[in-house]
């Protein structure tokens, strides 16, 4: 058997197991001297090995055997590898119980892969094993969320997008994630947003508010000239568009102009005074 067919394998190696796999290759400095496993022995180890995982770690119901026997198969290749006679049953197994976040997190991963079919019990699993996995995937665990009436992990997503997915700083009207984007539509829910909406929803007219007591007279001016203003976080005058690394422009509406201008005016009186 040789040992070259690894860079050809099929299918992609999730995160958790590769670092299952790399800390086995770690302790194999030296060429084993035994003999390796045959494609079939492995094939026979790994069922095993998965069916025992299966029930001690709960996962019957949350992912299909041939698919756990997938992961597992990488490990004990692994593990076969760095050792000079066959590794047992047992022996594998204490060796991924003693990593079995890692594991779990490979679980999560694989799942990840097919979300059109998930069920609750398979989303709940996936957000509390393998949080960054969740947070990175959240609009399509949103969508699936959604599908199956699984509200209940929405507001986890909601947490795990802004830790590990890519929030912005403006939240989208329609599903609460932190996903508008600079053209007004949503990573997660895909919305396609108005301007009005996305004003509502961040209390626009407060932003604007406060912007015009606290910033310089002269950007506020600068902001009635242009007509419209750059959101983040807060307001901020289009004269900073290159310094802010993300930003929505929005157009002021006439009474958001005289907002500004009766802020600024009286300003300008109490200041003279
Ligand atoms: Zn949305």
């Amino acid at each position: 058997m040789p040992r070259t067919n690894r860079s050809t394998r099929r299918r992609r190696r999730s995160s958790g197991s590769q670092e299952l796999t790399s800390r086995a290759r770690r302790k194999s400095r030296k060429p084993s001297s035994g003999r390796r496993l045959s494609e079939n022995e492995v094939e026979a180890l790994a069922l095993e090995v998965a069916k025992e995982l299966g029930s001690r770690l709960g996962l019957e119901g949350i992912i299909d055997e041939d698919k756990l026997v997938d992961i597992v198969k990488d490990i004990v290749n692994s593990i076969s590898e760095s050792r000079s006679t066959k590794p047992s049953l047992d022996s594998i197994i204490k060796r991924i119980l003693a990593s079995s976040q890692v594991f779990l997190k490979a679980v999560a991963a694989r799942l990840v892969e097919e979300t059109e079919s998930l069920g609750q019990s398979q989303l709940e699993f996936i957000v509390a094993n393998a949080p960054e996995v969740a947070g990175k995937a959240a609009p399509l665990l949103y969508q699936r969320a959604i599908e199956i009436g699984a509200y209940h992990i929405v507001e986890s997503l909601r947490h795990l997008w802004v830790m590990h997915g890519n929030p912005t700083p403006i939240s989208c009207p329609r599903c609460g994630f932190r996903a508008v984007t600079p053209n007004l539509t949503c990573m997660v829910c895909g919305a396609v947003l108005d301007e009005r909406e996305v004003k509502d929803s961040i209390g626009f007219k407060e932003l604007l508010r406060d912007f015009a007591e606290r910033a310089d007279p002269r950007l506020v001016e600068e902001v009635l000239r242009a007509g419209f203003v750059l959101v983040n976080h807060e307001i901020n005058p289009p004269s900073l568009r290159s310094a802010l690394r993300f930003y929505v422009e929005l157009y002021l509406s006439r009474d958001e102009k005289d907002i500004l201008k009766s802020i600024v005016e009286k300003r300008l009186v109490s200041e003279k005074a």
